[in-house]
């Protein structure tokens, strides 16, 4: 099951996949330096409450559990200030590792008839150098193998190994040869062994 998600994960599809969204993450990074983002989904009364926050080159989600009064959807943008950068640079960068930051504790709300609910709110903060690294991983590891596969064969080498020999001499490499020979001998070797 692993090989086949790995196989299917280096397809040329989801490569190209992977490279737009890591992208997309690296534009959201550099938005975060200038612009605080925030968005929320819509949640009746009962119903979980998300939000997400974009800013300084952490990505916070905050769930609040059933909330006392309805939650509309939002979006808001705004630019940054100093003392509220200076505060976030603190809260998640400073008492973070590396801009991982969780925090499960409890917000106060009011609720429909003006009274105060205390519910619970989980918070957790995401580096975007991490998302980014993430999703860059298999694309860049691809690239590099197509470009080592690329040289190997401008100069020269067997393309899976790098064996110094020339393909145009026809045949098999005969270091790949060899190797394949001694991982998994074929029936006819298994025949005409003396132990058969
Ligand atoms: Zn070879």
């Amino acid at each position: 099951m692993g090989r086949v998600m790995w196989s299917l994960l280096k397809s040329r599809c989801a490569c190209v996949a992977l490279a737009v969204a890591a992208v997309l993450v690296v534009v959201c990074w550099a938005i975060s330096y200038p612009l605080m983002v925030r968005a929320g989904l819509a949640a009746s009364i009962g119903q979980d409450h998300y939000e997400l926050c974009s800013y300084r080159g952490i990505a916070c989600v905050t769930i609040i559990e059933n909330v006392p009064s309805p939650e509309q959807r939002s979006l808001s943008v705004r630019r940054t200030e100093s003392f509220i950068a200076n505060h976030w640079d603190d809260l998640y960068w400073g008492d973070s590792y590396a801009g991982f930051w969780a925090e499960d504790g409890s917000v106060w709300l009011s609720g429909e008839h003006g009274q105060s609910v205390n519910v619970r709110c989980i918070s957790f903060a995401v580096p975007y150098w991490m998302v980014t690294a993430l999703l860059a991983l298999v694309p860049a590891s691809e690239l590099t193998r197509a470009a080592r596969r690329r040289w190997r064969s401008m100069h020269g080498r067997c393309t899976d190994c790098g064996y110094p020999w020339l393909p145009a001499a026809g045949g098999e490499c005969p270091a790949c040869a060899a190797r394949a020979h001694l991982i998994a001998p074929t029936p006819r070797t298994r025949l005409v062994s003396p132990i058969a």
